[in-house]
């Protein structure tokens, strides 16, 4: 068995790598050759931890395995180390037995970089010039980055809930090369060709009003119950793409819309779709496009075994006798 820790990541991965990985796991959902399985996600009762299970198998790259860990919101202040704390274990399909750990935490926000930017790729005009962001926080960083390859981006346009935290995503822009500037959710629709949202709110910050059309919007933010970042009528004017038809619905952005009655299920489709070239993606310059990343545990495996066979390549896994 393998250890990859969590330490030896961020010199393993690149956003290429953690992109292709996310890529083909999307398109495998959609051919029926990878599937999750259900999500268990528990408030374990001490230190205010959330703590769940993410698994599921990809039969077309023989990826098995799960995603463990969830949220403990004293880590900070107490032990000095992040909220968010996973790890991913993969096993050999063909005997059930342990074949890796993996540290979880770096994969976890570039799996969701690389989803919002894979829908870029797929979804998003091909002249689109702006990019804005929506959310500042840890998340926002990656996805800027993971963002800022897929199109001929000129200058980025933000907001957030707590402006203070700008000043931070302006200098990942900066190291970008690109253009920064704070604006109204107004201006910022007004101009955004591209829209990320990247936030944990619970009510809608950007409305229909303020989205022009032909942008795209990667609303990232959205993964439980409750929350929501975007108006739902906004969500039902839009084609609407996602990881999970069955998450978009009951822990996405989409639950407002359909819960409504504004969007049918049926019609939100799987971003795979699109890759695999059995959806036409975007119908016109002037429709909104709308991907709802959920968050599923195949994007966190298919990085992790990315990394791994990296790590054993570069001799940096640690092999056990388990
Ligand atoms: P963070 O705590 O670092 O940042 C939170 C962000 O939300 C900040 O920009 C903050 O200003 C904003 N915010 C807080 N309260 C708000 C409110 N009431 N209205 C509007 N904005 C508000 O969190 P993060 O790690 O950047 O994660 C952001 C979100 O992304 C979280 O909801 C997290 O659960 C989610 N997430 C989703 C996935 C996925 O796969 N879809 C993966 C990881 C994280």
């Amino acid at each position: 068995m393998w250890i990859v820790p969590e330490a030896a990541i961020a010199d393993l991965i690149t956003p290429e790598a953690s992109f292709e990985a996310v890529e083909a796991v999307f398109a495998a959902m959609a051919r029926g050759d990878a599937y999750n399985f259900p999500v268990v996600r528990e408030a374990i009762g001490h230190e205010d931890a959330l703590y769940g299970f993410k698994g599921g198998f990809d039969r077309s790259e023989l990826v098995l395995g799960v995603k463990a860990g969830g949220y403990w919101p004293n880590n900070l202040e107490k032990f000095k180390i992040i909220n968010h704390q996973s790890t991913v274990f993969l096993f050999d399909p063909d005997t059930g037995r342990a074949k890796a750990m993996v540290g979880g935490n770096l994969l976890t926000a570039l799996r969701t970089a690389a989803a919002s930017s894979v829908s870029i790729k797929h979804l998003a005009r091909t002249d689109a010039r702006v990019l804005g962001m929506v959310g500042a926080g840890h998340q926002s960083h990656f996805q800027l980055r993971a963002a800022a390859r897929q199109r001929d981006f000129e200058r980025v346009v933000a907001w957030n809930y707590h402006p203070e935290m700008l000043p931070r995503l302006g200098e990942t822009a900066a190291e970008l090369g690109l253009p920064f500037e704070e604006a109204s959710l107004e201006d910022l629709g007004a101009q955004a060709d591209v829209i990320i949202t990247i936030t944990s709110a619970f009510a809608p910050s950007l409305m229909a009003a303020h989205v022009k059309p032909g942008t795209h919007l990667a609303c990232m933010g959205t993964d439980t119950k409750g929350k929501q970042e975007v108006e739902a009528a906004l969500v039902a004017k839009a084609a609407v793409f996602t990881d999970e038809v069955a998450q978009s619905v009951s822990i996405g952005e989409a639950q407002h819309a359909v819960g409504q009655g504004l969007k049918a299920e049926a019609d939100i489709h799987q971003l795979g779709a699109v890759i695999n070239g059995t959806h036409p993606g975007r119908s016109s310059a002037e429709e909104i496009t709308l991907f709802d990343g959920t968050g599923v545990g195949l994007q966190d495996l298919a990085v992790a075994d990315k990394v791994l066979q990296i790590a054993i390549d570069k001799g940096v896994a640690v092999e056990v006798d388990f």
